[in-house]
């Protein structure tokens, strides 16, 4: 696996592709920490990371799953493995990567407004927090990546990136700022506002209905599909969506120059139906299409080009910049 640049493409800041729906440079003045802030020693860093204690909730709830999808070992079924796959690509590719990333958080493409609520609530029984909640965080991401106030740069070391970083308690003004600051589209909308409040509602009941769907559809096997269809499922997806925030942006090539570390990295991409293409999605944002060379396979863009042949998907940011074949030839 390369970790180096070769022949990298300088993207264009200019570029509409590369602008996002919230501009960030009114609020990095905000963001910013006074020098004398600064942590000096180990002791002074943790607690700067965790001013306000453990979210002894999402850590109590990943520790349960962890265990829970280990157990899923030991109850066996078909039916479990099936719902297993069935329920990590509504998850995993209908809900985060098509819906919670590229839709919400980008707005690479539209869809009627049913489909905005149904990919909400597939992302939602991923787990990995309400829609507003995962659009802020990621919006932030890409204005600070790899920067100070970036959420989970790898740069502050690889397991901060990957899930520490959404151990830290966070005090209800500080998600409130989050939310308004950089997903005030979403804050404004009724419907959007409700998925937030409902979100732990919703899960939960996801998990029932999974173990209801095994008991009384499947026959007696409530338990095994339970465990392989919301427990391991869960931990599956959150693993693909953690290595984008970590591996993503350490191992792997760049077909563009981004002012952050993203790289493309196949075996990420092959987890995340497409996300693993992050240094193409550094350097154009609101592309819909992750994958820019032949190889790069986007599973999530064939799922939205299908859509758009249907009549489903409208306004679909798909034109890969046509200049940037010339210019890596140049570069
Ligand atoms: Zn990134
Ligand atoms: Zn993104």
């Amino acid at each position: 696996m390369s970790s180096t640049t070769t022949d990298p493409t300088e993207y264009r800041d200019s570029d509409p592709l590369n602008e996002p729906i919230v501009p960030p440079a009114e609020f990095l003045k905000a963001d910013e920490e006074p020098v004398e802030s600064q942590p000096k020693t180990k002791w002074q860093q943790l607690k700067k990371r965790f001013p306000h204690g453990v979210n002894w909730g999402v850590t109590l709830w990943l520790a349960a799953m962890h265990v829970a999808a280990i157990f899923a070992f030991f109850y066996f079924s078909w039916a479990g493995v099936i719902t297993f796959f069935v329920l990590h690509f509504a998850t995993a590719c209908l809900g985060v990567t098509l819906g919670y990333h590229r839709l919400l958080t980008h707005g690479s493409f539209k869809v009627p407004r049913v489909l905005e609520f149904f990919f909400s609530c597939c992302g939602i029984i991923s787990g990995e927090g309400s829609p507003i909640f995962w659009v802020a965080t990621h919006r932030k991401h890409h204005a600070l990546s790899d920067q100070e106030g970036d959420p989970h740069s790898p740069l502050e070391g690889f397991w901060w990136a990957h899930f520490i970083w959404l151990q830290p308690a966070k005090s209800n003004e500080e998600v409130q700022q989050l939310l308004t600051r950089w997903a005030p589209d979403m804050w404004k909308d009724p419907m959007h506002r409700f998925l937030h409040y409902t979100y732990p509602i919703i899960l939960i009941a996801s998990g029932a209905a999974i173990y209801a769907f095994g008991e009384y559809v499947v026959g007696g096997q409530g338990l095994s599909v339970f465990l392989w269809g919301f427990c391991l499922r869960q931990v599956v997806v959150y693993h693909g969506t953690w290595f984008v925030n970590s591996a993503t942006h350490v191992w792997g090539y760049r077909n563009y120059k981004t002012r952050d570390q993203s790289r493309n990295n196949w075996w990420v991409a092959f987890l995340s139906y497409g996300e693993g293409w992050h240094n193409n999605h550094h350097a154009y944002q609101r592309l819909a299409r992750h994958g820019h060379r032949a190889w790069e396979i986007d599973i999530t863009y064939a799922v939205i080009w299908t859509m758009k042949k249907l009549g489903l998907a409208k306004a679909v940011q798909d034109k890969v910049p046509s200049n940037k074949s010339s210019k890596a030839k140049a570069a």
